[in-house]
C-alpha cells in the first residue's frame, strides 16, 4: 500500500505531497506540530495531544485550520488510507505562505499537514539494556512548553549524543537542572523510591507519556515528586528513564558514562513500561 499525505486540504501520494516554498514554516519555524501514536489503527491518548496542539497554536497566535472533531476525521482517514495499525502519526500546522516578512501577514491561511508512518520497533536491545545519555547545555528558547516546529537545539544535541555512541542528551538549564531530553521527557527514582520528573514549566514540554505514566504512577500509590533535579542527583539515583510518544518509556543505565544504579533498567521502571503497554493496549 503507497502511503498518503494530507496537505492543505488534499490526500496525496506521499511522494508528491509539497508545500510552498514561502510557507511561514519554512522559512520561520512558524508552526507546531504534534506525534501521535497509532495503535491497532487508533490514535492513542489523542485527546490530550489535540489539547496540548490547540495550547500551541493559542501561545502563538496561529488560527485553527479545522475544528478538532474535523481533525479527528482528517486523523482517522491518513490511518485509513496508508492501513496503518502500529505507527506514528504527524501533525503539523504552520501559519501559512505568505511573501517573506517576519511579522505575522494579514492574510494567510494556516496549512495543516497530516502524515503517517510505520512505527519503527523500539531497538529490543535498548529495551533490555536500557540506553546511554550524556548532558548538554540547555540553549533553547525560554518557550519549550509550546511544541514548535523551531527543533533546530533538540537536532544539534541529538546529533551530539550520537556522535558520543549514547542514545539520547538531557539538556541541562543554567542552575545546572535537567530539563529534558531533545525528544523525550526525563525521570529518575530517588533512594527512597520516590519518582521525580521535572514540574511542567515553561522549560519543559509537557510530554503526554509524561502525564499518562504520572496517572499510573498516581493510580498504582508509588511516590512521586515534580520537581527539577540536579545531574548529580541524577547520576546518584538509584534508577533513571525517559518517555516520549514514540519510545514510550525507556531505562537510562548511564548518565555522561557514569552507570546509574546497577548499570541494568531498575525494576520500578520495567513496572511502569509495563503498565505504560498495558495502557496503550487497553486504548484499543
Ligand atoms: N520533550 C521534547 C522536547 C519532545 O520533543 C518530546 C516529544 O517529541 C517529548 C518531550 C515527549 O513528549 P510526548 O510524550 O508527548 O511524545
Amino acid at each position: 500500500m503507497s502511503r498518503v499525505a494530507y496537505v492543505d486540504g488534499q490526500y496525496l501520494p506521499h511522494r508528491w505531497a509539497a508545500v510552498h516554498i514561502e510557507d511561514r514554516g519554512y522559512q520561520f519555524a512558524d508552526g507546531v506540530y504534534e506525534v501521535i501514536a497509532v495503535v491497532g489503527g487508533r490514535p492513542l491518548d489523542e485527546e490530550p495531544h489535540l489539547a496540548r496542539l490547540t495550547r500551541s497554536l493559542a501561545e502563538l497566535r496561529i488560527a485553527a485550520p479545522m475544528s478538532n472533531a474535523a481533525l479527528r476525521v482528517v486523523i482517522r482517514e491518513v490511518i485509513r488510507r496508508n492501513g496503518a495499525r502500529d505507527g506514528i502519526l504527524y501533525v503539523q500546522i504552520t501559519r501559512g505562505v505568505a511573501a517573506r516578512d517576519h511579522a505575522f501577514p494579514a492574510t494567510a491561511r494556516p496549512v495543516l499537514v497530516v502524515t503517517s508512518r510505520r512505527k519503527r520497533p523500539v531497538d529490543p536491545r535498548a529495551v533490555d539494556a536500557g540506553v546511554a545519555v550524556i548532558t548538554i547545555p540547555d540553549i533553547r528558547w525560554q518557550r519549550c512548553d509550546i511544541k514548535s516546529v523551531a527543533l533546530l537545539p533538540n537536532v544539534l544535541g541529538k546529533q551530539r549524543a550520537k556522535e558520543d555512541g549514547a542514545f539520547e542528551a538531557w539538556q541541562v538549564d543554567r542552575e545546572g537542572k535537567v530539563t529534558e531530553g531533545t525528544s523525550t521527557n526525563a525521570w529518575i527514582v530517588t533512594s527512597d523510591s520516590t519518582v521525580v520528573t521535572r514540574q511542567a514549566d515553561s522549560a519543559i514540554l509537557n510530554g503526554v507519556t509524561r502525564l499518562a505514566v504520572l496517572d499510573i504512577i498516581r493510580r498504582e500509590g508509588y511516590s512521586f515528586v515534580e520537581r527539577a533535579f540536579s545531574v548529580a542527583e541524577a547520576k546518584s539515583a538509584r534508577e533513571a528513564f525517559l518517555t516520549s510518544t514514540v519510545l514510550d518509556l525507556l531505562a537510562v543505565v548511564s548518565i555522561d558514562r557514569a552507570a546509574v544504579g546497577s548499570g541494568q533498567p531498575g525494576p520500578l521502571t520495567r513496572k511502569l513500561r509495563q503498565c505504560y503497554l498495558a495502557h496503550a493496549e487497553s486504548a484499543q
